[in-house]
């Protein structure tokens, strides 16, 4: 779990998804106070590893996206997270407002990451 302390000198900057990490577990989802984080995953069965093993299955993420509009910025999310897919970025945040816009999928998620601030 990572820290909840927003990125400083930068307003509370944004939130970031680090796809790969997630496992679609909904903990982040369930600890939101305001019901903001939309996810949407199915499971796959992975075929046994070895011989007389059992297949397993995994769940594979189909959608993650936070709606920007009802956002506090708490980053309760952030600490949640047991794999650390969720980072404070320095990007800048979304305008106010509630505007459907305001809805960010993964793809732009993951663009929030500190890797791609600046670009
Ligand atoms: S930072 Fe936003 S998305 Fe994360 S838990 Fe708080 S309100 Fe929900
Ligand atoms: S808590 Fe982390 S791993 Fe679990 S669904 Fe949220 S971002 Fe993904």
């Amino acid at each position: 779990m990572t820290s909840s302390t927003a990125p400083q000198g930068a307003g509370h900057g944004v939130i970031a998804l680090l796809p790969e990490r997630c496992t679609s577990c909904m903990v982040c989802a369930r600890e939101c106070p305001d019901w903001c984080i939309h996810i949407d995953a199915h499971q796959e069965v992975e075929p046994a590893a070895a011989t007389g093993g059992r297949p397993r299955t995994r769940n594979v993420l189909d959608r993650f996206a936070i709606d920007w509009a009802l956002c506090m910025y708490c980053g309760i999310c952030v600490d949640v997270c047991p794999y650390d897919a969720l980072v404070w970025s320095p990007g800048r945040a979304p305008a106010e407002g509630r505007a459907p816009g305001l809805v960010h999928e993964q793809q732009r998620l993951a663009g929030n990451s500190p890797e791609h601030a600046g670009r």
